[in-house]
C-alpha cells in the first residue's frame, strides 16, 4: 500500500496526526475570508475555495490540511453588510499563532495558502517581522496559483487584475457548491474606479454597485471545475519545489 500523502487534521485524531507529522511534517493552511460576493454568491466563497485547492494540493503532493481560517483581512470591505475583516496585528498575531503552534510539536513548513487576495500581503509581513529568526519553521504563502492562466483562458475580463464574484470564482463556486450560487442572480458589472484606485484610501467598498467586479454572468460548472484541478497542480507544484529547496520534499 503507498503511504498516505495527506490527512484532514480537522478530522483526524491525536494519534493518527502525531503518526503523519512524524513521517511528513509538512502542513498547509487554507486562509479564507467572510465577506459579500455579490447577489448570487455565499460570503464563505473565498474560504470553500481555499480549503478545496487546499485539500486538492495536499493530494498531488503532501502535507497535513489544517481547518479552512475563515475570517480574512478584508479592510476593502470594512463597514460592508455581510462582511468581516480582523485588523492587521490581530491578522499578523493570527498567522504568528498558527506556525508557532505547528512548529511546537515537529512541523517543519507550512504553507499558508489563501482564497482571499488581500489575506497575502499580511502573512508576508508576519513571516518578515515575527515569524522568521523566531519561529523554527519554514513559510510559503500566497494566493492559490494558477490565476493569470485563468484569466488568460476566462471568455470576460478582470476588473483591474483583481478577481471577486467574477466569472473565474463563480466558476469555481459552480463546481464546488453549486447549491449555493444564484446563478440566476449573477450580473456583469465592471465598477468605475479613479485613476488613483489602490494607491490612494480608494478601495473596493467605495466603487461598488453589485458587489461583483467583473462578469459572473460567463461562469460554468465545467470552467469551475477545469480551474479547480488548475489551481490544485500549479499550487502542489510550488509547494513541492519549496519543499524540495529545504530538503523536505
Ligand atoms: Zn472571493
Amino acid at each position: 500500500m503507498s503511504e498516505q500523502v495527506f490527512l484532514e487534521m480537522g478530522k483526524a485524531t491525536r494519534p493518527e496526526i502525531e503518526a503523519f507529522v512524524a513521517r511528513c511534517p509538512v502542513a498547509i493552511v487554507p486562509m479564507g475570508s467572510t465577506e459579500q460576493h455579490g447577489p448570487h454568491l455565499p460570503t464563505a466563497t473565498d474560504t470553500i475555495i481555499a480549503e478545496a485547492v487546499a485539500l486538492r494540493t495536499a493530494q498531488k503532493s503532501k502535507g497535513l490540511v489544517l481547518p479552512a481560517q475563515p475570517y480574512g483581512y478584508a479592510w476593502v470591505w470594512k463597514g460592508v453588510p455581510a462582511s468581516l475583516t480582523m485588523n492587521f496585528d490581530s491578522y499578523v498575531q493570527m498567522v504568528h499563532d498558527t506556525a508557532e503552534s505547528l512548529a511546537s510539536w515537529g512541523v517543519k513548513a507550512v504553507y499558508f495558502l489563501s482564497g482571499h487576495g488581500a489575506n497575502p500581503q499580511v502573512i508576508k509581513h508576519a513571516l518578515r517581522e515575527t515569524i522568521s529568526n523566531k519561529v523554527d519553521v519554514k513559510v510559503l504563502y500566497g494566493m492559490y496559483q494558477g490565476i493569470g492562466e485563468m484569466m488568460a483562458e476566462a471568455d470576460s475580463d478582470d476588473w483591474l487584475g483583481d478577481l471577486h464574484a467574477d466569472e473565474i470564482e463563480t466558476s469555481l463556486m459552480l463546481a464546488l457548491a453549486p447549491e449555493l450560487v444564484h446563478m440566476d442572480l449573477a450580473v456583469r458589472d465592471y465598477p468605475e474606479a479613479p485613476a488613483d484606485y489602490g494607491k490612494s484610501e480608494e478601495s473596493m467598498r467605495h466603487v461598488m454597485n453589485t458587489g461583483v467586479f467583473g462578469d459572473a454572468t460567463r461562469a460554468t460548472r465545467e470552467k469551475g471545475e477545469r480551474w479547480l484541478e488548475l489551481a490544485a497542480d500549479r499550487s502542489a507544484a510550488f509547494w513541492l519545489n519549496f519543499l524540495n529547496r529545504h530538503e523536505l520534499g
